[in-house]
């Protein structure tokens, strides 16, 4: 059975408290859903505003037969949908008591009128249209039929149950939706939150009993504690409902970078225990599991990192053995002997020995002390400008020394610390040099504090860490990069 997946990132996602994008990072994470392969895209709800209007809009008109909007059912909210050119249009009312009685004040013959009237006024403007129950799972049971069927018998595309407030279990999930499969022929949808922690479990019920347009988000995003997530129920389909035979279109090796870009553009950043994508999701602290993964990865991963596109990570403690380590350092383009790599082993031991994680940073800084370098520069900082007239694009002005010869470049950036980093980026040799991570720490409190730049960097295969520390956030980047130079090449 093939389901459809309806990404509501864009729409539910954003209204995560304390959340707003600009237009054109909602376009950016639009395209990038569109190449993960989601069939429906929410995009926003056009009569919130004219700019999102506008940006739903645009965004239809470049990815044209996917593009969903959402609007309660009024005539303003439904003209703003038509005016944004949507495919489909989303319209809701509530049909649960709580909501009828204190939010709409209205009783079921007025919500069912409601309803009619507005179906009709979609299809009218040769829409396509998918209706929601909201706040369905607490919906009295013979009205929820009852509506339902008004929708199916003016032939909308979908019928969505919604569980506004996430209080659903799986088990009822069931019920609810093949006892609606007997009532209605319409294509079901769910909307599950997760209040409860049980918005993926809801879905994947829902799935079962034949919904075919599950509702999700990246990384779970969404009111309160947000919906439930696609990278969950789509490898949930995959993995665990096999037997079911339930496919998608999503391309799951592109689950990993949709969710960094959405995770950098909302803002909200992923737990690391976060399944698939967290950063401990495919971690393996050194010991019994290392060496089980490393033989036979399904020991302790119920799927490869590369299913999803992420990658293995095996972080040192006092468990590691030698062979580890030099693997590692080899990694981050070290080449030290047999004896070095056991004092350094031993070293580690030591430090996992009084509790304290090392991570990839650390051991580049144990290796370094060991091998008693300050290791030779090539790559020198000679000069940096930055130029920052808020309002317009900051620009940046760098002069390397390498190997005794000067070179200069200039590039503009997003901010400071972008421009640059663009601005070495553009020096010949180092074009296809990747940050891959950035990381900033205060050392000290204060306006003055000492900032620690961490970045991890990559050129084809070779892959550094490296750290700058300095009182301008600017500089500690530059300097943190330019040492991730000198340990490249
Ligand atoms: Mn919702």
């Amino acid at each position: 059975m093939k389901i459809k997946i309806f990404d509501t990132t864009l729409r539910d996602g954003e209204q995560t408290p304390g959340v707003a994008i600009t237009s054109q990072d909602k376009f950016k994470i639009a395209e990038a859903l569109v190449e993960l392969g989601a069939d429906i895209i929410e995009a926003g709800f056009p009569s919130a505003s004219e700019g999102e209007q506008k940006t739903v809009k645009e965004i239809s008109k470049n990815f044209p037969k996917k593009i969903c909007g959402l609007a309660r059912c009024t005539k303003k909210d439904i003209d703003a949908c038509i005016n944004a050119d949507v495919d489909l249009i989303h319209i809701f009312i509530a049909t649960s008591q709580i909501h009828m009685k204190y939010k709409l004040k209205m009783n079921e013959e007025q919500v069912m009128e409601k309803a009619r009237e507005s179906i009709q006024y979609c299809i009218n403007h040769g829409f396509k249209v998918h209706f929601s129950l909201e706040d369905a799972t607490r919906t009295e049971e013979n009205f929820m039929v009852k509506i339902c069927k008004i929708a199916d018998e003016m032939k909308v595309h979908y019928i969505n149950i919604p569980d506004t407030v996430g209080v659903c279990t799986p088990e009822r999930m069931k019920n609810i939706i093949s006892m609606l499969r007997k009532e209605i022929s319409t294509p079901l949808a769910v909307h599950c939150h997760n209040d409860f922690g049980l918005a993926v479990a809801n879905t994947l019920a829902g799935i079962e009993e034949g919904v075919i347009l599950p509702h999700v988000t990246i990384n779970g995003v969404g009111e309160r504690a947000g919906n439930a997530d696609l990278e969950q129920v789509v490898m949930g389909c995959k993995i665990l409902y096999k037997n079911l035979g339930i496919e998608t279109n999503i391309k799951t090796e592109k689950i990993y970078e949709t969710s960094k870009l959405v995770e950098r553009l909302y803002g909200i950043k992923i737990s690391p225990n976060f399944p698939f994508v967290g950063d401990n999701a495919f971690a393996h602290e050194a010991g019994i599991h290392v060496h089980g993964v490393l033989a036979e990865s399904s020991t302790y991963e119920p799927i490869t990192p590369e299913m999803v596109g992420a990658k293995r990570r095996i972080v040192l403690g006092k468990l590691v053995g030698v062979h580890a380590v030099e693997s590692k350092l080899k990694e981050l383009n070290y080449n030290v002997s047999n004896e070095i790599a056991e004092v350094i082993t031993k070293k580690i031991k030591d430090l996992g020995d009084k509790g304290k994680r090392v991570t990839e940073a650390d051991l580049v800084a144990i290796a370094d002390d060991i091998l008693g370098r300050k290791r030779e520069e090539n790559i020198k900082l000679v000069d940096l400008r930055v130029y920052n007239d808020f309002g317009k694009k900051p620009f940046a002005f760098v002069k390397l020394n390498i190997d005794g010869k000067e070179e200069i470049a200039v590039s503009e950036g997003i901010g400071t610390v972008d421009s640059a980093l663009n601005a070495i980026r553009k020096i010949k040799g180092y074009e296809n040099v990747n940050l891959e991570e950035y990381h900033l720490d205060a050392i000290s409190g204060g306006s003055d504090a000492l900032a620690e730049v961490t970045v991890n960097l990559c050129s084809g295969k070779k892959r550094t860490i490296a750290k700058g520390i300095h009182e301008d956030i600017v500089m500690a980047s530059v300097i943190a990069f330019i040492n991730g130079l000198n340990n490249l090449f």
